[in-house]
């Protein structure tokens, strides 16, 4: 059976009647396009999971200011911070940092897995790789939760969007905490349908973000955006493991957040139009990188 990722709903129903996991329908699934054995297929996202994981360490360790001076050092501190005196807990304190540490690493051209995008990279490996060291889980498990993720990025990617150009942050730093809290959630031994509400609760906490860089670097607030995404994506994933019912259903929150898109001006979907970005300093930062270029 080919998937056509067209709902959240198929993927809960499926797994149930099936009495699996969405990680492992897709996995499947992704084995039978492309007519690989899932041994291939795995460590195709095994390798993409050691990229976030290097990309993870690099950003923690890079200590500079980047070209445009708008940002860098952030995951460095951050990474201090975590271990000396942060008092949201270390779970949440590391993962922030993570966050921070990978979106400053692309922002400095290092290389990242964009997921679903570049401007929000931070958030998924920040949150699976938190969760990895707090559980003690094999890499195995987490390479396989990548799955889920993928299941919900591509459902959200069909049927509303993961561009920040068309459908504002939301779609970018909203969808990665939606996949990110679905991912969490199976990692932690949560059923397909707690993995759906998790991911419709992120979703709609991040409803009508807009996307708004200044001088339209991926920078500001979009690393600072990585960071609201993780505590997003560890909230959701705590509400629906904690039993939360979300009423509304998944699909129609996807839809919901397509539509948000939609209705948002141009200036608020990466035009570095509004937002932050027409403040009296966004328009300065770009006057700079203007008469650097
Ligand atoms: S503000 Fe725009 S460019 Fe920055 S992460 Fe969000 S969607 Fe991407």
């Amino acid at each position: 059976m080919m998937i056509t990722y067209d709902s959240v709903e198929f993927f809960v129903k499926t797994a149930a009647e099936q009495n699996t996991t969405i990680s492992a329908l897709v996995l499947d699934d992704q084995a039978e396009l492309f007519a690989l054995p899932k041994e291939d297929v795995f460590s195709r996202m095994a390798a993409s999971y050691e990229v976030m994981k290097e990309g993870a360490r690099a950003g923690a360790g890079q200590n500079g200011i980047s070209a445009s001076g708008l940002s860098g050092n952030g995951g460095y501190k951050l990474t201090a911070y975590a271990q000396q005196k942060a008092f949201s807990g270390a779970f949440c304190a590391n993962a922030i940092a993570r966050a921070v540490a990978l979106a400053e690493h692309n922002a400095s051209m290092g290389k990242i897995v964009a997921a679903p995008t570049a401007g929000s990279c931070g958030i998924l490996p920040a949150a699976l790789i938190t969760m990895q060291e707090e559980l003690s889980l094999p890499d195995e498990a987490v390479v396989m939760a990548l799955f889920t993720a993928g299941a919900f990025g591509m459902v959200i990617a069909r049927q509303a969007s993961i561009s920040g150009a068309e459908g504002g942050c939301q779609a970018e730093c909203g969808s990665a905490a939606a996949i990110a809290a679905a991912a969490l959630v199976e990692l932690a031994g949560g059923s397909p349908a707690v993995c759906s509400t998790a991911c419709a609760i992120a979703l709609s906490n991040q409803m009508g973000l807009v996307c708004d860089p200044i001088a339209g670097l991926v920078e500001v607030p979009c690393i600072v955006r990585n960071a609201g995404g993780v505590t997003c994506a560890i909230t959701a994933a705590e509400l629906a493991l904690g039993g939360i019912m979300f009423p509304v259903p998944t699909d129609e929150v996807i839809g919901a957040m397509r539509e948000v898109g939609v209705a948002l001006p141009l200036s608020l979907r990466e035009t570095a139009q509004g937002g932050l970005a027409a403040t009296s300093f966004g328009r300065a930062c770009k006057l700079d990188c203007t008469q650097m270029a």
